[in-house]
């Protein structure tokens, strides 16, 4: 079964839309023609830079799909400072994160609010990159599989297996995300594996071939190629390096 591999920037509260502008710019002239026909690419700037990044990429026909960060589970209403999916959707953006670490420990989401993103972001037509991942003290108490597991499964309810088949799920260990420290390419592959073989037990084989599986933290131009050669690794979700096109440009082009 062959995945398109999917590399994912995630600028978090990083770049003003004229830096995303430029930016997005200049990763796409260093990436060299063709370097992209077997990897997808998507850009996820804060909110208030997408109408700009969308505008670029689509007026100038570059080759990178629109992403965001995170959004509200409900479409409209008295949710001050939240984003609706439906607004999104508008904007073209084909991939939500959902989930991240950090709006589940800074903000407080649960796996309720998690799975309810899930189902919004699905019903308006755009991909989940829904989030999991252990915390140091958990894979301390090698405790990493059953977190991982439970999240996947209370994110994953009331999807359909159709829809599982077409999301992305990002293994994310907290303790490697903007650390410096990534996990090993065989201790990132075995979760990555179990998270497979539980989609498989939910949703079905088929669904299990097809659902694409990042691996994220500490992702860098020297480490992906390692870890994109993983079986059950489909691509990665980038923080840090994903600001700097030099760097995001090499991750991208992780097969040589
Ligand atoms: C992230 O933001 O999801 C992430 C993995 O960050 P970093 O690559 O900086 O570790």
């Amino acid at each position: 079964m062959s995945r398109t591999p999917l590399i994912s920037g995630n600028w978090k509260m990083n770049l003003n839309h004229f830096e995303a502008i430029q930016t997005v710019q200049k990763l796409h002239y260093l990436i060299p023609k063709g370097a992209m026909d077997d990897v997808e690419v998507s850009i996820h700037p804060p909110f208030t830079d997408i109408r700009s990044v969308q505008t670029l990429i689509e007026s100038e026909e570059l080759d990178f799909a629109l992403g965001a960060q995170h959004c509200h589970f409900e479409d409209s209403g008295a949710f001050t400072g939240e984003v609706s999916p439906a607004f999104l959707a508008k904007l073209n953006t084909k991939y939500v994160i959902c989930g991240h670490s950090e709006r589940r420990e800074v903000f407080g989401e649960s796996d309720e609010m998690v799975n309810a993103k899930v189902l919004a972001i699905l019903k308006h037509g755009m991909t989940p990159i829904m989030c999991c991942g252990e915390t140091l003290a958990e894979r301390e108490a090698d405790e990493t599989e059953s977190k991982v597991v439970g999240q996947i499964v209370a994110g994953l309810a009331g999807v359909s297996n159709e829809q599982i088949a077409s999301l992305v799920i990002a293994y994310e260990p907290i303790w490697a995300i903007g650390t410096g420290k990534t996990a090993t390419s065989e201790d990132a592959q075995t979760v990555c594996a179990a998270i497979r073989s539980k989609v498989a037990e939910i949703a079905g084989d088929d669904a299990a071939n097809t659902v694409r599986i990042q691996y994220g933290g500490s992702v860098k131009g020297g480490n992906s190629p390692e870890l994109m050669s993983q079986p059950d690794i489909d691509g990665a979700l980038v923080g840090g390096a994903s600001l700097d096109p030099d760097e995001f440009a090499r991750i991208i082009q992780f097969n040589g």
